[in-house]
């Protein structure tokens, strides 16, 4: 998978996706992340990006005329996928990063200020995407949220695949609770079931367990057909 981020802030990027499983991967040559510098194709002398807002009000917009030249840039195809990080955009979830991480293509266009100019919206791109119901000063950390969400996904990214079938969200329900040692930590003892070496009973115990915390913290869960 190819991605490429368009951001004003390209300097947020190299923690996040240089560490861990994501970094492997980046290595391992199962995805190709790019951060491009929107200011590249700001054409004026002071390089700016964004503009007043028609009609006045606070902030600034972020100008069509740059993100469009950007993204016509990147050489997209059929397969290429533009997606706006907003807040106004569909609530990302672990159904969405499956589908996308089936996608050969993904471009992320990272917001700032009051958001992008509306004919972004119109014109440029293929799906809006918001992390959740509040306000964040940037693109910049949905567009990691996403991206390490999907790339995980991505075979041979995370190194055992059954450690994404049982985890929370992929059924519907949330993963079982999981301890390690040592088995007695200040009188603080591990379940009897998970030291007695009985497979069976251990799976038919985390079931049991998983159902039980789903019903009390996200009963939503068992309703949806997710
Ligand atoms: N005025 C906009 C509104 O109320 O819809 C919010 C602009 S926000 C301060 C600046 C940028 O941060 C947005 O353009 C978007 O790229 C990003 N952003 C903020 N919250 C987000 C969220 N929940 N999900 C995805 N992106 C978000």
């Amino acid at each position: 998978m190819k991605i490429d981020v368009l951001t004003i802030f390209p300097e947020m990027f190299a923690g996040p996706l240089d560490a861990s499983l994501i970094g492997k991967a980046q290595k391992k040559g199962l995805v190709q992340i790019k951060i491009h510098d929107l200011r590249r194709w700001a054409e004026n002398k002071y390089q700016s990006v964004d503009d007043r807002p028609f009609g006045g009000g606070p902030g600034m917009v972020m100008r069509p005329d740059v993100i469009d030249r950007a993204i016509k840039s990147l050489n997209l195809n059929r397969k290429s996928k533009v997606i706006l990080l907003t807040p106004q955009g569909t609530v990302f979830n672990q159904k969405k990063a499956q589908k996308l991480s089936k996608e050969k293509h993904l471009i992320f266009i990272c917001g700032h200020y009051e958001g992008v100019d509306e004919r972004i919206r119109e014109h440029l791109i293929d799906e809006e995407i918001s992390i959740g119901d509040y306000v964040l000063t940037g693109g910049e950390l949905p567009a990691m949220v996403v991206i390490d969400t999907v790339v995980r996904l991505i075979p041979n990214v995370v190194g055992k695949p059954e450690s994404l079938e049982q985890e929370s969200f992929t059924t519907n329900r949330l993963d079982h609770p999981q301890y390690t040692r040592p088995a007695d930590y200040k009188g603080w003892q591990v379940p009897k079931v998970l030291l007695s070496g009985d497979h069976q009973q251990i799976a038919e115990w985390r079931k049991k367990q998983a159902l039980k915390k789903t019903k009390a913290r996200r009963p939503d869960l068992l309703l949806n057909n997710r």
